[in-house]
């Protein structure tokens, strides 16, 4: 196993790797937003990324960085969600077969479009079977490598990179805000602002639900929750990762969280104002920056904009929510 801390060399090294397949996101601002704030708010819009989220750079460099043996056994990940559609994209492209492992009740939609990017579909019972014993039973029966959605050093690599492009397009920031799960976003992210902006405050943002990122650090060690239920469905993580928590600890200025309605009023916002489609994982960072959680006036900021995977219906729910 690979538990070597990444650096910001790797974060560099990954960008050159990810340079001619990801698309370099756009920059967006709102001057109604900035008025508001009193404040210089830069949105960095993954949603916009393939796959429609950022997963896909760590995904790619993860399995672009895999020997010739490696990649002719194949891969496999387990996940329904973001972290499922970049591997599968990232091997259809690097001509590498991957398994995803998901439930056997998963979205069928989700289902297809996996299977669209070329994947094998291995489904398992929620009820009965996990997700990662089914899993390591593949790496074991069939050479598979295993790329996991968050603690490992070419996907936290890869991750960094959308942080890294946003300080080259905009210059310093006093203050950065991102979205928590497991870590791998934000850990490469502050591996970039470390690097390229050191004075900036960077933050994590979390679902209320789970908030185990906030008690690990302010415990100091890695904290695990009980599944957390909160509309945030990309951030439902129980615990930080063995190598992003080191690197949270050292460069993170602290860990925030924000509830459900305040995730539907900030995808309301993208909606109406912006012309967007934000997940509400995707609204985490923002959301913080909207209801001032940390100071923000008079501030350049960051916000990274996760991810656009939204379920249609669910979507229009939260739309229309008062
Ligand atoms: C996976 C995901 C996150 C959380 O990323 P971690 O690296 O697990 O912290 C946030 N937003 C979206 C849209 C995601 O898919």
């Amino acid at each position: 196993m690979n538990s070597r801390l990444p650096t910001f060399d790797d974060v560099v090294a990954a960008s050159r790797v990810l340079s001619q397949v990801a698309h370099r996101s756009p920059v967006f601002t709102s001057q109604t937003l900035n008025k508001r704030l009193e404040a210089e708010v830069f949105f960095k819009c993954e949603n916009f990324q393939r796959i429609g989220a950022f997963k896909f750079r760590g995904g790619y460099n993860a399995v672009a960085n895999l020997s010739a043996a490696q990649r002719r056994a194949g891969v496999v990940a387990f996940s329904s969600g973001n972290h499922a559609q970049a591997i599968a994209l990232a091997s259809q492209l690097l001509n590498v077969a991957a398994t995803i492992v998901m439930p056997h009740d998963a979205p069928a939609a989700k289902k297809a479009a996996t299977i669209g990017y070329g994947a094998r579909v291995v489904s398992y019972n929620r009820h009965t079977e996990d997700r990662e014993q089914v899993a390591l039973a593949l790496v074991k029966e069939q050479g598979l490598t295993l790329i996991p959605p968050y603690d490992h050093p070419d996907v936290i690599a890869g991750q960094g990179t959308a942080v890294q492009e946003l300080l080259e397009d905009v210059g310093g920031l006093d203050s950065l805000f991102v979205p928590l799960g497991g870590g791998g976003l934000l850990s490469g992210s502050l591996l970039s602002a470390h690097a390229l902006a050191p004075e900036c405050a960077v933050y994590g943002v979390e679902p209320q639900a789970g908030n185990d990122g906030q008690q690990s650090l302010r415990s100091g060690q890695i904290v695990t929750i009980a599944p957390p239920n909160s509309i945030a469905d990309g951030a439902l993580t129980l615990g930080l990762g063995k190598l992003t928590f080191p690197i949270i600890k050292e460069y993170a200025r602290d860990i925030l969280t924000v509830d459900d309605s305040q995730l539907i009023k900030a995808m309301q916002f993208f909606a109406e104002r912006m012309k967007m489609v934000v997940e509400p994982t995707g609204c985490l960072g923002a959301a913080a920056v909207f209801n001032e959680i940390a100071p923000v006036r008079g501030q350049r900021i960051g916000v990274l904009l996760s991810g656009g995977n939204v379920d249609l219906s669910a979507y229009g729910r939260f739309l229309q929510t008062a």
